[in-house]
């Protein structure tokens, strides 16, 4: 069983008419047309937590990708692990008062597909690679055989942490080779060129407005560097990231025998430069679209050299996405599309952050050198200061208070859910619903910010991104293909938690009772 995710892909970019990959399981697979992710918090930690436990985020205790702790108040990364069990292979110690760079799946609070796999079939082999340490951890839940990232730091390349192997394999060294640069990075351009002609191809014009400028806003983005770190930095918006991603899953796939066993083997692959590359000049960029023809190419060999191993017709293939995303404001804007009413579609999250912190020093008083303010914002959320309002003898109720009218009156602001209100699943619909999946009452927020449609807010003031519980950024492609699946395109609800129990069932084994995700119909 492959399940394939790719970071940030939209339901039209898994187009029939492509000829590669994607194309081919666009056409050949069984096309869940109007799936969508079924929670409000769509990021990346979440949209992949998900997909193999057939739970909404909240359940799995993955409300976000970073949460601030309510005691501590330190953020916490979704899979991020101080234990000395858990270091990467291959990373230098930790330096104090840094966050911890260990990486495990201990935040999880439920089992995967994987587990439920190799606990009812002996032999049943689980592995997972990624091209970010947040997607392979969470596709596979407690105990893979294998889960491997893209070190994003340096040159270790491809790596895991002590929590899932005390070394690597061989066959991974001699897949990096002892100098990246003759190794795997030997193929990488100078480069990156793409076709650059506006439309007919339907996508904007190469330079437009609001597409980040980093790494240059048109064709011969530059790859190639003498520093490795630079080369790392630039790789991640470039196609040749999801290229290196595929080569090691297909040398994994070869050396450690997948799919030849006498049990059935769970391969969870998530291809993370679709992300990136949408982030920095959005989904309907020259660059995305460049990206999407080469990423269907590469599927095209990948999905050939799969079949060729496991034999055709003994490989089940399943396809979506961690979340969509909204495209660049300023092409919104530019084309009369946006429903924000600020001017340029954005609200910046840190005058919004600013701002916050004042309005409640001057209502609460200052705070000292060195303490965190009154209330912790992280993104969409708001945490209380339960440290300073203890020392201050404030009431936790009265602070978030405070901070939700505040927030409430501000420009691109929607609503602002309380935790209780989350909780209770009190508020508009279908919103209240959506939020109250991603909730986790240790570690969501006391208050969570709404934006206006069509508003992004985010603390950069270039690119796009997601996280709404807008149809943008929940929809995704949902495709099933192989044997026992007829294909054909179905409307109506689906969602990705609903492929855990689907597969589950798929492959004969028990479907865990008390799961979010219905069994969809694959025939
Ligand atoms: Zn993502």
């Amino acid at each position: 069983v492959l399940v394939l995710v790719i970071d940030q892909l939209l339901p039209h970019q898994l187009d029939p008419r492509l000829p590669g990959g994607l194309g081919r399981l666009a056409r050949e697979g069984r096309v869940f047309a109007d799936a969508a992710h079924a929670h409000a918090d769509t990021e990346t930690c979440p949209g992949h937590a998900v997909i193999l436990t057939g739970l909404h985020p909240g359940r799995v205790g993955i409300p976000v990708n970073d949460w601030t702790d309510h005691e501590t108040l330190q953020s916490r990364y979704c899979v991020g692990d101080a234990g000395p069990d858990a270091a990467v292979l291959g990373a230098p110690p930790d330096r104090p008062g840094e966050p911890p760079s260990g990486r495990s799946p201990r935040s999880m609070r439920a089992t995967a597909l994987g587990d439920w796999l190799q606990a009812a079939r002996p032999g049943a082999r689980v592995f997972t690679v990624s091209g970010k340490d947040r997607s392979a951890i969470m596709l596979g839940g407690r105990r893979p055989a294998g889960a491997y990232w893209l070190d994003p730091r340096g040159a270790l390349g491809f790596t895991t942490s002590r929590y899932y192997r005390a070394a690597l394999p061989e066959w991974i060294a001699a897949w990096h080779g002892a100098d990246p640069f003759a190794g795997w990075l030997a193929a990488l351009p100078e480069r990156w060129e793409h076709p650059t002609g506006a439309p007919p191809n339907g996508a904007r014009p190469d330079d437009s407005p609001g597409e980040v400028s980093r790494e240059g806003r048109t064709s011969g983005h530059p790859l190639r560097d003498t520093d490795v770190r630079v080369v790392m930095r630039r790789l991640l918006v470039t196609p040749w990231l999801d290229t290196l991603t595929l080569d090691f899953a297909r040398t994994l796939i070869r050396e450690e025998r997948l799919g030849v066993g006498p049990a059935p083997d769970l391969l969870g692959l998530s291809l993370s430069g679709t992300d990136y590359i949408g982030h920095f000049y959005g989904p309907g960029s020259q660059e995305a679209r460049d990206a999407l023809l080469r990423l269907d190419a590469d599927l095209a060999r990948f999905l050939d050299a799969l079949d060729a191993q496991v034999g055709p017709g003994r490989v089940v293939v399943a396809l979506t996405s961690d979340h969509g995303v909204l495209d660049l404001s300023e092409w919104l804007v530019a084309t009369g599309t946006s429903a924000c009413p600020l001017e340029g579609g954005r609200v910046d999250a840190r005058v919004l952050k600013r701002e916050l912190e004042a309005a409640l020093e001057r209502r609460f008083g200052a705070v000292p050198a060195g303490e965190k303010p009154w209330a912790i914002d992280s993104g969409y959320a708001i945490t209380v200061n339960r440290r300073l309002a203890a020392a201050r003898g404030v009431p936790l109720a009265e602070i978030a208070e405070a901070a939700r009218s505040f927030l409430a009156t501000q420009p691109g602001v929607a609503r602002v859910w309380t935790a209780d209100e989350i909780a209770r699943g009190a508020g508009p619909e279908p919103f209240a619903t959506l939020y109250r999946r991603s909730y986790d009452p240790e570690r969501s927020g006391d208050l969570v910010l709404q934006p206006i449609e069509t508003c992004l807010v985010s603390e950069y003031p270039e690119g796009t991104s997601h996280g709404s519980p807008y149809l943008y950024d929940r929809a995704v492609p949902l495709v099933l293909a192989g044997s026992g699946i007829e294909p054909g395109v179905v409307r109506g609800r689906a969602a990705p938690v609903d492929l855990a129990p689907t597969l589950a069932d798929l492959l004969g084994i028990p479907v865990p009772t008390g799961l979010d995700g219905q069994i969809l119909p694959l025939r």
